[in-house]
């Protein structure tokens, strides 16, 4: 679960992480009071969306106005506000769709005297949560990675214990940082690897980073991504959710308790199980087609969850053919194809039907399907699925 800035901000300051003073603002005439109160000379006005490289991405409607700008009076505010809010903002993490602005974050301009980077995530491979340190703040990590890659430092943490002060001293001599520095990384880096580890995160970003001209540290941008898988400890977080943020047929097939993922292919795929949806996607594109979605509809899915399944994936209007592949576990082969003929006729399917079963009462489930007298093509196992479904496609 992603949130924003200003929402990541918050909590990092409530964890005692020195962030700069900021105002929410949804009005443009709020971001001209918002650079009042600040009471700086500077105000720096960015666009709130679920996206990074706001500072280089470009309004479609506004081609010159960049996502993140620093303003010098609140007249200046205002008008960059009211370019902003509303329009649509492309980065090159948003696509070429981009995403529209609905609320900015109007914050205290800060001295800078160096950018920075630092990032906890989890190393799976490894199996701990890592620390990555840079001297390059500000630009894109991944680029750095490549062409400096000496200019990054890593250190692993045991989540009991946090990240320790002598790690943190290291990961700050490792950027080069001069001992002022280095003190106020000494404070700063554990309390985050803490802030990650005690919310739950997958991601805990704050790129820039910055040392003001007075040596303190300060959290100037913050990239702040939930484990979902841990949401169930956090029910405060439900606020933070920005629906609009979010693919409206995810959302969907949250509610009903489905796990999809779109995808850009025109195969819908409707499966139970992970192993086999992805296994599924495999042989589709084995056999030259493309998946227009993941969807594990799990292993005891019922009438409802099926028939909105089926929903979710004809409203997509990319998908010109849907692949069934359900192995009857806990889940009767007999059962699904019930669920999935009272889907047909609710829906009104209209694109080709491929239809693999195996498993418990596959005998019966296979007459029912063969009885039913709908447009629907049975196959055989996995490869023979993959291969009538994409030859329904034409070559
Ligand atoms: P993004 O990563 O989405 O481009 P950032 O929040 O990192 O957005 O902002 C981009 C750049 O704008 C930063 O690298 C920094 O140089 C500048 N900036 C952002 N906030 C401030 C601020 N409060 N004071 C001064 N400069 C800022
Ligand atoms: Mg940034």
């Amino acid at each position: 679960m992603k949130i924003h800035e200003y929402q990541a901000k918050q909590l990092l300051s409530a964890a005692g992480i020195p962030v700069p003073k900021g105002v929410v603002v949804k009005m443009p005439q709020e971001a001209a009071d918002a650079f009042v109160s600040l009471q700086g000379t500077v105000a720096v006005v960015k666009s709130q969306i679920h996206a990074g490289g706001r500072g280089k991405g470009r309004f479609k409607e506004h081609p010159e106005q960049p996502g993140v700008v620093v303003t010098k009076s609140a007249d200046e505010a205002r008008a960059n506000a009211e370019r902003m809010l509303g329009s649509t903002l492309v980065t090159i993490q948003t696509g070429a769709e981009g995403k529209r602005v609905d609320t900015l974050y109007v914050e205290q301009g800060l001295d800078i005297k160096k950018e920075l980077y630092l990032a906890v995530i989890v190393d799976r491979e490894v199996g701990l949560p890592v620390v990555i340190f840079s001297s390059e703040g500000g630009m894109d990590i991944e680029e750095v990675a490549e062409k400096h890659p000496e200019k990054i430092a890593r250190e692993h943490f045991d989540p009991f214990l946090g990240l320790q002060p002598f790690q943190a001293r290291k990961l700050a001599r490792a950027i080069g940082l001069d001992a002022a520095a280095q003190r106020a990384a000494e404070a700063f880096l554990p309390k985050v690897a803490k802030f990650f580890v005690d919310q739950d995160c997958s991601m805990a970003e704050i790129n820039p980073l910055v040392l003001t001209g007075d040596d303190k540290l300060l959290a100037l941008d913050a990239k702040v991504t939930f484990d979902d898988n841990a949401l169930f400890r956090h029910k405060d977080y439900a606020e933070l959710r920005d629906l609009l943020e979010e693919d409206p047929s995810e959302v969907r097939a949250q509610d009903a308790g489905l796990s999809y993922v779109k995808l850009d292919g025109n195969i819908g795929c409707l499966v139970n199980g992970a192993g086999l949806a992805m296994s599924t996607m495999d042989l589709i594109k084995l056999h030259g087609g493309e998946p227009a979605n993941f969807l594990d509809v799990g292993g005891g899915a019922n009438v409802e969850q099926v028939t909105e399944a089926f929903r979710i994936l004809l409203s997509d209007s990319n998908v010109k053919a849907v692949l069934v592949n359900i192995f009857g576990g806990i889940m009767k082969c007999d059962t699904i194809v019930e669920a999935l003929l009272t889907a047909y006729d609710t829906v009104g399917i209209t694109v080709p039907l491929v239809v693999r079963l195996e498993g418990t009462n596959v005998q019966k489930a296979r007459e029912m399907l063969a009885e039913s007298g709908k447009k629907i093509v049975s196959a055989t196992d996995l490869t023979d699925a993959a291969k009538k479904i994409v030859a329904t496609l034409g070559a």
